[in-house]
């Protein structure tokens, strides 16, 4: 089920530049050109580079991008949004006013150069979690960056009976890539038939008016999310979660899913959820 029939999100600035070739640089990172730029709110925007042939990533992971600034690299921390199967990169980004970096990242234009790192990492792996029938991935504002790569990644859809897309955000206009998860994706003559077969997408708003309203938790613990989908209520048999939000998103979901007698995986042990911070709070 998707939501097709929903208000959607309108590009406020869409630019594309020619493929342009990728730079090397010395160390841990490369140079790779900004092919585009989407501005979807004053406060988020996406972008796409050039992506360096040496430089492989599994959906969910996240490496360090940046710019130079006065000849040093100043970094972050940024999921990939892209497919792992494409040769190009897409990141989601917040706009914060006096943030270092992104209040410089968010003039980039196509063309500019990106620093991004080799070295990709993270949690949100389905090898961290116990084999299941329902994949929930849980995402609050650019906590949808991550699960963007895992939705577009055929061997996911290979792996579970249902994958269930939740992004809730403060307001409508914050629902990035709405339009591509209900429009798009399921006409891709790739993984367009196991789109329209096992994704079920609830974009949900907590300040002001839209079809699904309520925080992640809540929608979880009172089981109106899976009854709204039409699927079995929480079952940790067979139900597998993954989370990439704000601090208190993930404290309140962690805390329901302990609840439903969920265990956290990770690499040497595998369990019925993993976790990942969308962002640090300073
Ligand atoms: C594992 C991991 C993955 C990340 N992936 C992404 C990503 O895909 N996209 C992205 O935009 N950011 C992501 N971040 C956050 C990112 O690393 C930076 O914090 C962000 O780009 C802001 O950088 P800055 O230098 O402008 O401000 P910073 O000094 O880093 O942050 C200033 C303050 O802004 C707030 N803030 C920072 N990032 C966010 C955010 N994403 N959403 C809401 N508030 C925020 C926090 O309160 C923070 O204390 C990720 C962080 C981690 C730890």
């Amino acid at each position: 089920m998707t939501q097709a029939n929903l208000q959607q999100s309108t590009p406020t600035a869409v630019a594309r530049a020619p493929r342009a070739a990728t730079r090397a640089s010395p160390g841990n990172l490369y140079e790779a050109k900004v092919l585009s730029v989407h501005h979807w709110t004053d406060r988020l925007f996406s972008f796409t580079t050039t992506r360096d042939a040496g430089f492989r990533f599994h959906s969910g992971q996240f490496t360090m991008i940046g710019l130079d600034v006065d000849g040093r690299p100043l970094l972050r921390a940024y999921s990939m949004a892209s497919s792992p199967y494409v040769d190009t990169l897409e990141f989601l980004s917040i706009k914060v006013p006096d943030g270092a970096l992104t209040s410089r990242l968010q003039h980039v234009q196509c063309g500019d150069t990106v620093l991004v790192g080799r070295k990709p990492s993270g949690t949100l792996l389905v090898e961290n979690l116990l084999p299941g029938r329902v994949l929930y991935l849980l995402a609050t504002g650019t906590g949808l960056a991550p699960f963007m790569s895992i939705v577009r990644d055929p061997e996911v859809y290979s792996l579970f009976e249902k994958i269930v897309l939740v992004h809730g955000c403060r307001r409508v206009a914050e629902l990035a890539y709405r339009q591509l998860i209900d429009e798009e994706l399921p006409r891709d003559p790739w993984i367009g038939g196991a789109v329209i077969d096992r994704l079920l997408y609830y974009p949900t708003v907590t300040r002001e008016p839209f079809v699904q309203q309520g925080r992640i938790p809540g929608l979880l613990e009172s089981g109106e999310l899976s009854r709204r989908l039409g699927l079995a209520p929480i079952d940790r048999g067979g139900d597998r979660f993954m989370l990439c939000g704000s601090p208190a998103m993930l404290a309140d979901t962690r805390a329901v899913l302990e609840k439903f007698g969920c265990a956290e995986g990770n690499m040497s042990r595998p369990g019925q959820y993993v976790i990942e911070r969308a962002f640090v709070d300073k």
